[in-house]
């Protein structure tokens, strides 16, 4: 990129709170002041600290290295789950780091782990829980291991469920922890298929359903009305894998399967949602909430070293981690501060952007017949494919799209699908594969609804070449 375009796109992140600038760092340094001031008492000593030329050499080094990434920060990238942190996480993060508060307990972590009680408060209001158990973790994974963990003591040797689109994640952590696992089929939106669920209850073995509140793949949505009403039927668990969805909760343009979803979640028996995935946070921030802040028992331990300075809880006693990073709550409960959870709020909108935008380029493929698309987005996750012969044709041609896009500085992603999720729309292709090769675009940035026709351009222009066919208006 030109040294004069760059300039363009730097002043624009600054304007939309993207990036750190001159400003805000003078800010932090103020912040830092004030936070030292309440040390000022102490005697002072000399830290040990390289100097200052080495520090320069290193860290140039360092930036150099980190050169070799996508630029996910900016609006042509708009391939995997990534989206950069609000500028107020990256402070308070950093600003949290002059301490280094871990946690675990209260000697570690006093200030930040009440910022991480309030933080997680506000989370579960969301999902309108005020009596809950949930604190924060290292993201989606460990997070959805606690809330496993739990579902398998409380019905012990029974069965998981999730659907085939569910993340990765659950069989494996049911390995990890000796419960039974089985998936379901989708339907071909890519959601559980609720039939199969409904059959598979009847042998009367199932303890836990993941209901998946957002695929990693294409955002679906489960179908969660009609899982509750099978809990009722049969008494499961339901646990809610909002990982990457659960923020959308507060978006008011969803259609109709993913609000009456939402609208149901706050029914469940336990969420996660990964405020370092929609929530604006730096990596290593996940949740896990429980609607029965009963479940605490089970992490009963007693550790002879850990907790003796207070009566107080010390989130280590309802956590299966051990030493977490406090900076990590200092960021969040900076970010709510500024922009709080709540419908119709800078935060929500931000989200409903991104949907907004998913929706535009999907109309967009969806007029023009060099694409297939699957179905319409649920959430801001599109996923389509070009047209071919068959559909080895279409998967070989979507690597080369996703290399031509990604020479002209538009980064999508490649998905591997069932090829019935494109049934309806395959016409005389010929059906020669299982999966479909197709490419995966998540608008997740509020920016993006302003990029939506220079994204479209440069696929446009992408795909012409690739298959030497211009656009079709
Ligand atoms: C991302 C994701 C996970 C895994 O979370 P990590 O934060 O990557 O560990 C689990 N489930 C869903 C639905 C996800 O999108």
């Amino acid at each position: 990129m030109a040294d004069g375009k760059q300039g363009v796109w730097r002043a624009q992140e600054r304007r939309d709170g993207g990036l750190l600038d001159q400003e805000s760092l003078g800010v932090l340094l103020q912040a830092v002041r004030r936070l030292e001031a309440g040390f000022a008492k102490l005697p002072e000593f000399e830290p040990s600290a390289p100097g200052i030329q080495r520090l320069a050499e290193v860290l140039t080094a360092a930036a150099e290295r980190l050169r070799d990434n996508y630029p996910y920060f900016h609006p042509l990238y708009a391939g995997q789950m990534l989206k950069p942190p609000h500028p107020v996480a990256h402070l308070a993060y950093t600003l949290a780091m002059w301490i280094n508060p871990n946690n675990h307990a209260l000697d570690g972590g006093r200030a930040t782990s009440a910022m991480e009680k309030e933080a997680v408060a506000e989370i579960a209001g969301m999902f309108g829980w005020k009596d809950f158990l949930g604190h924060l973790c290292g993201g989606g994974t460990m997070a959805n291991l606690e809330a496993l963990w739990v579902a398998g003591q409380l019905h012990p040797g029974k069965k998981i469920l999730a659907s085939k689109q569910a993340h990765y994640t659950h069989g494996r952590i049911s390995g990890v922890l000796q419960l039974p696992f089985e998936s379901l089929s989708t339907d071909t939106l890519g959601r559980m298929d609720v039939d199969a669920l409904a059959k598979r209850l009847e042998r009367g073995d199932v303890g836990t359903v993941v209901a998946t509140m957002g695929t990693t793949a294409t955002g679906s949505v489960d179908p969660l009305p009609e899982i509750l009403e099978l809990r009722a039927k049969h008494g499961f668990r339901v646990h809610a894998d909002a990982a990457y969805g659960g923020y959308f909760v507060l978006a008011e343009n969803l259609d109709q399967n993913a609000r009456s979803a939402f609208e149901r979640i706050g029914t469940v028996d336990s969420i996660v949602i990964d405020p370092h995935k929609h929530g604006l946070q730096p990596y290593g921030c996940g949740c896990v909430l429980f609607r029965d802040p009963g479940v605490g028992r089970l992490y009963k331990h007693d550790s002879p070293y850990t907790y003796f300075s207070s009566a107080e809880l010390h989130l280590g006693e309802i956590s299966l981690e051990c030493s977490r990073p406090g900076a990590s709550a200092a960021a969040l409960w900076a970010t709510q501060k500024l922009l709080p959870l709540k419908k119709g709020g800078e935060f929500a909108r931000g989200l409903e952007k991104g949907r907004k935008a998913a929706r535009g380029m999907f109309e967009k493929l969806k007029a023009d017949s060099r694409f297939i698309t699957a179905f319409a987005p649920e959430l801001d996750i599109l996923v389509f494919a070009p047209r071919g012969d068959s559909v080895s044709e279409s998967s070989a041609l979507s690597r080369k799209i996703f290399d031509a896009a990604a020479k002209r500085d538009l980064h999508l992603a490649v998905a591997e699908l069932p090829a019935h999720f494109w049934k309806k729309h395959l016409g005389g292709m010929k059906r020669d594969r299982e999966t479909l090769t197709c490419l995966r675009s998540v608008l997740m940035k509020a920016e993006h609804l302003d990029w939506v026709e220079r994204i479209w351009g440069l696929l446009s222009g992408a795909t012409s070449q690739v298959m030497r066919r211009p656009a079709q208006d």
